[in-house]
């Protein structure tokens, strides 16, 4: 997709602090993390609602999740981590390619 941050990400083509990819996921630091680690996990396929989730990408988004509880430890988020999908206006999302902020690191505020 043109123009989308995280498909260049995702490319190679910007440069990011990557922990994990592979052929269908990549994970790389936030610029402006929200917590002591601040991942996002971004599936490389560009779409950006899950209102726009198919059977295919229902199955990729299972195995994204299958994945990131697999490499939990690997990535610092052993003690506890939050998963967090902005979705829309409302909830600010502001890079319009889905992916999954992790957060841990640290005890977490829960209000
Ligand atoms: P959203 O607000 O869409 O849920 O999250 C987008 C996230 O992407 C934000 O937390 C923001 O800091 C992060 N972000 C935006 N541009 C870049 C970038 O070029 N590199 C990295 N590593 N993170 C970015
Ligand atoms: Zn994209």
């Amino acid at each position: 997709m043109e123009n989308c941050i995280f498909c260049k990400i995702a490319a190679g083509e910007i440069p990011s602090a990557k922990a994990y990819e592979d052929d269908e996921i990549v994970i790389f630091k936030d610029i402006e993390p929200k917590a002591k680690i601040h991942l996002l996990c971004v599936p490389k396929e560009h779409f950006a609602y899950l209102s726009e989730t198919d059977d295919r990408r229902a199955a990729l988004l299972g195995r994204t999740l299958q994945k990131i509880g697999r490499l939990k430890d690997s990535l610092g988020l052993g003690g506890g981590y939050r998963v967090v999908i902005n979705q829309g206006e409302n909830a600010g999302q502001t890079v319009l390619h889905l992916h999954l902020h992790l957060l841990g690191g640290e005890a977490l505020p829960w209000e």
